[in-house]
């Protein structure tokens, strides 16, 4: 009997016939590593010497001048190798691989980060490595392509459906069906069937971990409210985790993109956008029309641009446990800017979505309030995009020229 895991009405794995049982035998793996007390040694033993943990909990001293109100601090996911919180989790993954006696992974990526993560886990560990990536990002992420190519991954553009992401899952999915023997398929978020959404948010809760003993050894007590950012929902699971059943608010922010009555946005559940349904092999909240197509989303943070969610998530606002919201575009932008000029950290645009919503609300906490940001990752990658918004077109023509040529 397979395992199918549910977090109230949500989760599940909905998988064809014949991937059951290399579901069977992740579940057992992971099952397996969970007992085993070495195992999460060894884990945080190649996080603390490949990947810079545990990382800093910083005060941001000129934003908490600057609101007059709460104390800010900063979790650094953006210190991890590769630059966000995805090599928490592929790394873990890389570890039961090896426990399974595999010798390939094959990914899908839209943005390319959870791409680059993957070759990188891969070339470590001396595994062969395929990502699929839908035609279109292949064009549009340039620069991660060249280097999960350097990395000694294949990638293989998808040309099938709309080009993108979920086209690169379904493509991924029949890879894993005909190679399941010698395969690992490394999901890059806390979605997809079980044991995905825990196994992704089992490694990520290194994050609350570390967070709850920083804070407690810092200021003496806990915070008031953390924010975080919610594609998938790992990283918003990571450090929420270390936090569950505390008098601690839990805020998970969502892409608003151009507005959320616009129709352009990536909001399941801070919205009432989202519906329930079954795809991709989980029961969550998806973005669809009555009929359950998949509607097009939008954001200006390519991580946060996705149509399903975590189901772990989904349950967990059920039970009001995590509120919700989302955050536009223009908002994300300047609080990437007041980041930027006020701490000198440069926030990647997915996490400028949780400093968005902690400014918004800022003045509803007092001095005595302590509001903790999980900056996911850094915001080098979004180059383009930000000079896009910001700067004049001389430069953004003599850039794009620049990254033309480097990954030509
Ligand atoms: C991929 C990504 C995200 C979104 O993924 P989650 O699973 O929701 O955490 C957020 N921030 C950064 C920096 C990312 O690269």
């Amino acid at each position: 009997m397979i395992e199918r895991r549910y977090y109230g009405e949500f989760g599940g794995a909905y998988i064809p016939e014949i991937l059951v049982s290399t579901f069977e035998q992740l579940v057992a793996a992971f099952n397996d590593a969970k007992a085993d007390p070495d195992f999460w040694k060894e884990y945080e033993n190649i996080m603390a010497t490949y990947s810079c943990r545990p990382t800093p909990l910083t005060f941001a001293e000129n934003l908490t001048k600057h609101f007059k109100g709460p104390r800010f601090y900063i979790k650094r996911e953006d210190l991890n190798h590769t630059g966000a919180h995805k090599t928490n989790n592929v790394m873990g993954q890389g570890l039961l691989v090896k426990r399974m006696g595999k010798s390939r992974v094959i990914a899908e990526t839209g943005a390319g980060q959870h791409g680059v993560a993957t070759a990188t886990m891969a070339a470590k560990f001396g595994l062969s490595c395929t990502i699929y990536m839908g035609e279109v990002d292949v064009a549009r992420q340039r620069p991660n392509v060249f280097w999960m190519e350097r990395l000694g991954a294949h990638v293989l553009p998808v040309r099938d459906g709309t080009r993108i992401l979920k086209d690169a899952i379904n493509e991924a999915l029949r890879d894993w069906t005909t190679n399941m023997d010698d395969t690992h398929y490394v999901l890059g978020t806390a979605c997809g069937a079980h044991p995905y959404p825990e196994m992704v948010s089992y490694f990520q809760s290194i994050i609350g971990q570390e967070a709850r003993m920083q804070i407690l050894d810092r200021e003496g007590k806990l915070p008031s409210r953390i924010y975080a950012c919610v594609g998938g929902g790992s990283n918003a699971l990571g450090i929420f985790s270390g936090f569950f059943d505390e008098p601690v608010e839990l805020v998970g922010v969502e892409a608003g993109g151009k507005g959320l009555d616009t129709g352009q946005h990536a909001s399941r559940l801070a919205s009432n956008n989202g519906t329930p349904g079954v795809a991709q092999g989980y029961k969550t909240y998806f973005l669809q029309n009555r009929e359950g197509q998949m509607k097009e989303t939008h954001s200006v943070a390519a991580g946060l641009d996705y149509v399903g969610v975590s189901p772990i998530l989904a349950s967990l606002r059920e039970e009001g446990k995590v509120r919700f919201e989302a955050a536009t575009d223009r908002e994300v932008l300047d609080a990437f800017s007041l980041t930027v000029e006020k701490e000198g950290l440069i926030p990647a645009l997915e996490s400028s979505h949780a400093f968005a919503q902690a400014f918004k609300e800022a003045n509803e906490l007092g001095e005595g309030d302590i509001i903790l940001i999980n900056q996911s990752g850094r915001g080098d990658k979004d180059i383009f995009t930000i000079a896009d918004a910001f700067c004049d077109p001389q430069w953004r023509k003599f850039i794009q020229k620049k990254a033309e040529e480097y990954g030509a």
